[in-house]
């Protein structure tokens, strides 16, 4: 199995003791995640110096098979996270752990913590020990307690936006900013409101200041919108594409490759925009 980037900076951290005792893991796989996460105990853990899927030791195969204590996985209960089950994971982390460096705990779909639970898991933030590592993990991080968010380390769509941050050179902190802009942005334009057609560059120039920033975020689009059609079925995080039909995505797609295409001749960013805006017009 490939290791997410991100899991390996944060074993990085690990060793160096730079790593936080709580993450919010921002994705839209959330099986894959758990495997992820998964990987990354096996790595902190393994005795042997540990390599891809390692067959070899006891520990890892345990890990791999959720048979340790130590490493508790949580799902909702129904509809909701209950309160029970936050007590409970306390009551099995008031003891040391023992196979593994940490007791862990991977919170599964996060944002169905009902508020009783929240508020419990809260005290169990506020008063971190060294010897507990969480995981919170989401599809859906609006949906989520401000308060949990606030004290976890946020790490963005692990899988999903892996070659994009890479691609585009962007910082998890630009992703979701460009993430929030294009939530606003991009149901406007497409449904063509008075203020999305023609304020389009108003807009644009509004929120950005430069050109490079500006072709960034159309490659971004370009990028989130390649996804969507290239996994039709699968649920986006940008959910917003999910009502557009599909002819029309593409004709978006094209429409951000010729903005993409012209932004390498050098062509002046307003005029760029206004042809961009002139082709969503023709949607
Ligand atoms: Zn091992």
């Amino acid at each position: 199995m490939i290791i997410s980037k991100k899991i390996n900076d944060l074993v990085k951290k690990y060793h160096e003791n730079k790593l936080s005792h709580a993450f919010l893991l921002v994705t839209n796989d959330i099986n894959k995640c758990n495997k992820d996460i998964m990987e990354l105990i096996k790595e902190i853990s393994c005795p042997n110096k540990y390599q891809d899927a390692c067959q070899d030791c006891n520990l890892c195969y345990q890990i791999e098979n959720d048979v340790i204590p130590n490493i508790k996985k949580i799902y909702p209960d129904g509809q909701q996270i209950k309160k029970s089950q936050i007590l409970e994971l306390k009551e099995q982390f008031k003891t040391k752990p023992l196979y593994v460096a940490n007791n862990i705990y991977i919170i599964n779909n996060a944002e169905k913590l009902n508020s009783a639970a929240a508020n419990t898991m809260l005290k169990f933030l506020e008063e971190p020990e060294n010897s507990i590592l969480g995981f919170f993990v989401t599809t859906n991080k609006e949906a989520m307690l401000e308060t949990i968010k606030s004290r976890c380390q946020i790490i963005y769509n692990p899988y999903d936006n892996e070659n994009i941050t890479e691609i585009l050179n962007l910082t998890d902190q630009q992703l979701e900013e460009f993430t929030e802009i294009a939530k606003e942005y991009l149901p406007k334009l497409i449904n063509k409101t008075e203020d999305g057609i023609y304020l389009n560059k108003k807009y644009i120039l509004s929120v950005f200041t430069e050109r490079e920033q500006i072709i960034k975020f159309y490659n971004y689009l370009y990028w989130q919108i390649s996804e969507k059609i290239n996994s039709p079925q699968k649920q986006r995080e940008l959910d917003f594409w999910k009502n557009i039909a599909f002819a029309k995505l593409l004709k978006i797609q094209k429409a951000l490759f010729n903005v993409l295409e012209s932004s390498l001749f050098n062509v002046n960013i307003e005029l760029l925009l206004d042809n961009f805006a002139l082709e969503m017009e023709k949607l």
